[in-house]
């Protein structure tokens, strides 16, 4: 199945920014790889950019967190002969907001399972098959939780520590190679975040973006797409955006200004 476009591959990409990265390169004319969890959102999506945009759209519902779902999915892509030009590490989440004396080890092992072992086995596999042909690029996404600690962050805080000091090192690792790594650090976004966040409770998820005009998932896409296509000599280590009205985790204008 090997093609001369580019084959893009966008974990997390059933809601958010992973799904409005996969629309966007889709209409930049990429073939696209999606996975995440539920199946239905992600056949739904596929059919939606093989309409839309005449590209390929394979599609993998797999768990993150699970090493050998991860290598039986890299194992199905080497024998299509796909190598992936861009790897989009977005599949993430954060589970409650509780303090360190209070939180549970439930939610605290979710999310390092996800934001950092997931990552890690899936750009592993991934980033080994880039080496061999020397091209490709990673583009993580981080947070301004991956600076500012908050309360009730410690370990989403954590994996994103993690997240930037993995996409560090890999850059190190990666010098003698053409292949490039990003990570891309946003502020507020209004997707599903902040609802799973709250384990379904939609009222507390939409008062975390009361009075502020939060990033879209599309304005995210659109900084992914930018730096995935800069010349090859072009590697943007570090990306961070917030909105207007948040200058920093809890610096922030809740009055509307853009209404
Ligand atoms: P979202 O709307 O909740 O989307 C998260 C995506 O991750 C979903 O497609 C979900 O798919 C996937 N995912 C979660 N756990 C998974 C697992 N175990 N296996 C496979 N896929 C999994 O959140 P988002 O805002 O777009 O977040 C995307 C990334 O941006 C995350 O890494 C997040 O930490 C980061 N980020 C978000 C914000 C923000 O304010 N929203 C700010 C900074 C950084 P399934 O549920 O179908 O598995």
């Amino acid at each position: 199945m090997s093609s001369d476009k580019k084959w893009i591959v966008v974990t997390g990409a059933t809601a958010g920014i992973g799904y409005s990265t996969a629309e966007i390169f889709a209409k930049n004319g990429d073939n696209i790889i999606i996975t995440g969890r539920r199946e239905d959102k992600l056949k739904e999506l596929a059919q939606k950019l093989e309409k839309d945009f005449s590209v390929k759209v394979l599609y993998y519902a797999f768990d993150i967190k699970s090493k050998s779902e991860v290598l039986k999915f890299v194992d199905d892509i080497k024998s299509k002969n796909i190598t992936p030009d861009v790897l989009v590490n977005n599949a993430g989440l954060s589970r409650g907001l509780d303090k360190v004396q209070n939180a549970s080890f439930d939610d605290w092992e979710e999310m390092i399972d996800t934001n950092i072992k997931g990552l890690l086995y899936i750009t592993r596999l991934v980033i080994e098959m880039m080496v061999k042909v020397d091209r490709g690029h990673i583009i993580n996404l981080g947070s301004i939780a991956a600076y500012q600690p908050y309360t009730g962050g410690s370990v989403y805080n954590a994996t994103k520590f993690a997240v930037r000091a993995i996409s560090d090192a890999m850059n190190l690792d990666l010098i003698d190679t053409k292949i490039r790594v990003t990570a891309v650090h946003p502020g507020m976004v209004d997707t599903e975040f902040s609802t799973v966040r709250f384990n379904g409770d939609k009222d507390r998820a939409d008062s975390v973006y009361n009075g502020i005009a939060t990033l879209t998932a599309d304005d995210i896409a659109d900084i992914i797409l930018y730096v995935a296509n800069l010349p090859e000599r072009v590697n943007v280590q570090h990306i961070t955006v917030t909105p207007t009205q948040q200058r920093s985790i809890n610096i922030i204008n809740r009055n509307n200004i853009f209404e």
